[in-house]
């Protein structure tokens, strides 16, 4: 589904991704870990088409995502800071996913209460977006991102600012609902055992490159070197 050849994004001169390849096949969850500033939400954003890359392409069932226009390219992001629309209803951020698949009025009630019931927040519509706890705004924000139907969903960081138990749950959640949806994703963690509960594959990054990529288990049990090793929480 997704190609990236050889992607490289420089700022001042430094290389944040630096030649990165990376497939990612229909239906496959692959989380993204490293450390801060190791250019994980770089790597989404050029993904997204947000961020021109140096060199390098990213392809899209083989189209190359430069030359796509923003929405023909099927695909969804949903940020580190999740930027809900604050003025907005619950109801009015998830429909905004859905105007931009144009879809009636009437067509958005219907499916903004489905995905509302999807991510385990029924009948929540007409709630104001401030009064929502973090870890809600985390579920509208997911399902904003999910209503253009995307083929490949990018999350950065989608629980970040949760506690620890919301976590755990909203990971078992997230896994059995992508697996029901047969959507392919692409996100974003620093937490690997989040990575690790989520991902049938996931991606070590290590300075705008990848140290390795692999299997939960194959990555755990054999670490490709000390970077990745000491990252795992091996050794110290
Ligand atoms: P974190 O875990 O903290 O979110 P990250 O892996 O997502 O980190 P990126 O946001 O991809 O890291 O940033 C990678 C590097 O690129 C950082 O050193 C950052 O300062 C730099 N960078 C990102 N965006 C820009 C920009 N617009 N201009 C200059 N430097 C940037
Ligand atoms: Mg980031």
């Amino acid at each position: 589904l997704l190609t990236l050849d050889a992607a490289t994004v420089r700022f001042g001169g430094r290389a944040v991704l630096d030649a990165v390849g990376l497939d990612v096949a229909e239906h496959e969850v692959v989380c993204v870990l490293g450390p801060s500033g190791s250019g994980k939400s770089t790597l989404l954003r050029a993904v997204a088409g947000l961020q021109p890359l140096d060199s390098g392409r990213v392809l899209l069932d083989g189209h190359d995502q430069a030359r796509v226009p923003a929405h023909r390219r099927g695909v969804g992001l949903m940020f580190q800071d999740h930027q809900l629309f604050p003025q907005r209803d619950v109801g009015g951020n998830v429909a905004f996913g859905l105007r931009m698949r144009g879809a009636s009025k009437a067509r958005q009630d219907t499916e903004t209460g489905e995905l509302l019931e999807l991510v385990g927040l029924p009948g929540a519509a007409r709630r104001a977006v401030a009064a929502l706890s973090g870890g809600e705004q985390q579920r509208v924000a997911l399902a904003r991102a999910l209503a253009p139907r995307p083929r490949l969903l990018m999350l950065d960081e989608p629980l970040g600012q949760l506690d620890r138990s919301l976590r755990e749950r909203l990971v078992v959640e997230l896994r059995e609902l992508f697996g029901r949806l047969g959507t392919t994703v692409l996100a974003v963690t620093h937490d690997q055992g989040e990575a690790f509960a989520l991902a049938d594959r996931v991606v070590v990054m290590r300075d705008g490159r990848i140290a390795q990529t692999g299997t939960p288990l194959d990555v755990w049990q054999r670490p490709a070197d000390e970077f990745v090793a000491r990252f795992l929480g091996f050794g110290n």
